[in-house]
């Protein structure tokens, strides 16, 4: 879902119909009041914001500044007025991603659209779930069966990286060299192996020929 906030017809109606036309689902308002309660109630994948609305010059300014302030974190996109270099700033400064200045044309509109949210399926792409297991490798939480695992952080380092590459098999050294350095012995591989499965479940990591994979 993206938001557009823009109070002049003219310009929101071309954008709201291309976003559509790629197969976006898009919201149109005319006042920030309105969009910001919206943003509460339903997160978005992106917000494009003009800078002076129905309710007020500068009520983009201060929208993007309670969107950020509520911790929502979606990218923002802020309309700002040709030649006003202040407005890009101060955009900037309240929590936008990037501006465009109007007038724009609706290809380069577009483009930024897609890179921002390309961002947004990346972070997206930061997370692991195969079988019962899941990882937000940005936070470090680790699920099993939708129950939170708490892993201290070398035994979850171990688990990282046996998840960022599933289908491959780590030799302990490798291991070793990768969670703890040179300095212990490979032994060390084995134990914490242990301690996940305990923690998680034996299956989540399968001892193999050659080292060890994820086990999901
Ligand atoms: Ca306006």
């Amino acid at each position: 879902m993206i938001y557009l906030v823009e109070d002049e017809t003219a310009i929101a109606e071309p954008i709201v119909a291309s976003l559509r036309h790629l197969g976006y689902e898009a919201c149109w308002f005319q006042r920030a009041d309105a969009a910001l309660e919206g943003l509460l109630s339903n997160p978005v994948d992106l917000l494009i914001v003009d800078v002076n609305l129905l309710d007020g010059e500068e009520a983009g300014f201060a929208l993007v500044h309670e969107a950020r302030e509520a911790d929502l974190s979606m990218p923002i996109l802020m309309l700002t007025a040709r030649d006003a270099v202040e407005d890009r700033i101060q955009g900037l400064d309240v929590g936008a991603d990037d501006y465009l200045a109007k007038p724009f044309d609706l290809n380069e509109f577009l483009a930024r659209v897609r890179a921002l949210l390309r961002r947004v399926s990346q972070v997206k792409q930061n997370q692991l779930k195969r079988g019962e297991l899941e990882l937000d490798f940005a936070t470090n939480e680790v699920r099993w069966e939708q129950k939170a695992v708490r892993l201290t952080p070398r035994e979850y380092a171990l688990l990282e990286i046996l998840a960022r590459n599933p289908e491959r098999v780590f030799s302990a050294e490798e291991l070793v060299d990768r969670v703890w350095g040179e300095v212990e012995n490979s032994n060390v591989v084995r134990t914490y192996i242990h301690y996940l499965r305990n923690k998680i479940s034996n299956d989540v990591v399968e001892k193999v020929s050659g080292g060890y994979r994820l086990g999901v």
